[in-house]
């Protein structure tokens, strides 16, 4: 049985207490939904694992309620990484730190390095301290699936699999945490999230970003990014390049007759390709807005039982690379126009 109840500090209370016996609860952070669990106990992070279908080769992050847990998971921390908490924490950054052996291998799937963060929303914020627990927590879907950025997503992919849902509402960024490797020089971005490259070169300087890769190999330095992921139901077209707007458009002209076409648009671009005969989950007209949305917009597309799904480019600026970053993993094609 699952329990969903609103994020009122009785039912924080009563989520605290699910943690400490080893149980499983969805709570909202500023990035999507997370699935917790007491992140020093193995049986309880296997059981995420379960819940999710994730295969065991996907490390998780682990989430702190301040600086002053770190020595509790992580150890021989170096000083770019204080001052990049300083900055950016509370806050969707996660940093690879070396590892401490009370963390399970579990969690870090054999790693080294374990992976953590603080989250900036009063809800995570409050479970954890409440708790007093690490909490490994990775997105709440099933594995593969779009990452959720409501309580309703979450009982749709999880319902029956986890003990509570904590409802507190949208979440504010809608895409994961940047992932940070401090242990290569310049340091590099394994995944783009809410923190922007360009914020974290004005703190450290150069930063490299890894290229996706399309397949899960031995020896990748991220284990969990592969190539298809954050998935909707529906055949999902990204088009890139110059002419993307264009290509989508034509696109769409020419398919809207045979095929349910649903389209993620920025609000500039929706009327035309509504006219053109797509059925349009409107994003917003800043990046801000897209990254916020682009979730829910797949999964209300799906539920409109649209065959395929388009979606442009938005750059890599900014919030536009990590947004770039689910789309290209999201589509199952890329058509590039130059
Ligand atoms: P999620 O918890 O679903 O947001 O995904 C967390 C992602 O962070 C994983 O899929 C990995 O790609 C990455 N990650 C977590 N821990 C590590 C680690 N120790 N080393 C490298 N990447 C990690
Ligand atoms: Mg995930």
């Amino acid at each position: 049985m699952t329990e969903l109840l609103p994020a009122t500090p009785e039912n924080i209370a009563h989520a605290a207490k699910i943690l400490h016996q080893g149980g499983l609860v969805a709570f909202p952070t500023e990035t999507v939904y997370g699935l917790g669990a007491n992140a020093l106990n193995e049986q309880a992070a296997r059981n995420i694992f379960t819940a999710k279908g994730r295969p065991t080769a996907d490390p998780l992050i682990v989430h702190l309620s301040g600086v002053e847990q770190l020595p509790l998971v992580a150890h021989s921390v170096p000083q770019a990484a204080y001052q990049l908490m300083q900055r950016f924490w509370p806050g969707p950054l996660t940093l690879l730190l070396p590892k401490q052996p009370t963390v399970p291998d579990l969690v870090t799937s054999g790693l080294e390095t374990v992976a953590v963060r603080v989250p900036a929303h009063p809800v995570a914020l409050a479970l954890l301290r409440q708790s007093g627990l690490p909490l490994a927590a990775p997105s709440a879907n099933r594995f593969g699936h779009t990452s959720p950025t409501t309580a309703q997503h979450v009982w749709h992919d999880l319902r029956g699999r986890i003990d509570l849902i904590l409802d507190g509402g949208p979440t504010t960024i809608g895409v994961e945490s940047t992932v940070l490797d401090l242990s290569t020089s310049p340091a590099r971005i394994l995944r783009p999230g809410g923190v922007t490259r360009e914020m974290l070169e004005a703190v450290i300087g150069p930063v490299t970003v890894l290229g996706q890769k399309r397949k899960a190999e031995p020896g990748l330095p991220s284990p969990g990014l592969l190539e298809k992921h954050y998935a909707p139901r529906a055949e999902m077209i990204l088009f890139t390049g110059e002419h993307a707007r264009q290509a989508l458009q034509t696109y769409v002209a020419e398919q809207a007759h045979t095929r349910k076409i649903g389209a993620l648009a920025a609000d500039e671009e929706a009327e035309m390709l509504e006219r053109t005969g797509a059925l349009v989950y409107r994003l917003g007209s800043d990046l801000e807005s897209i990254a916020r949305h682009i979730y829910a917009g797949m999964r209300w597309l799906d539920s409109q039982g649209v065959e395929v799904i388009v979606c442009r480019d938005f750059g890599e600026s900014g919030l536009g690379l990590a947004v770039r970053d689910r789309l290209t993993r999201a589509a199952g094609k890329v058509i590039r126009s130059t």
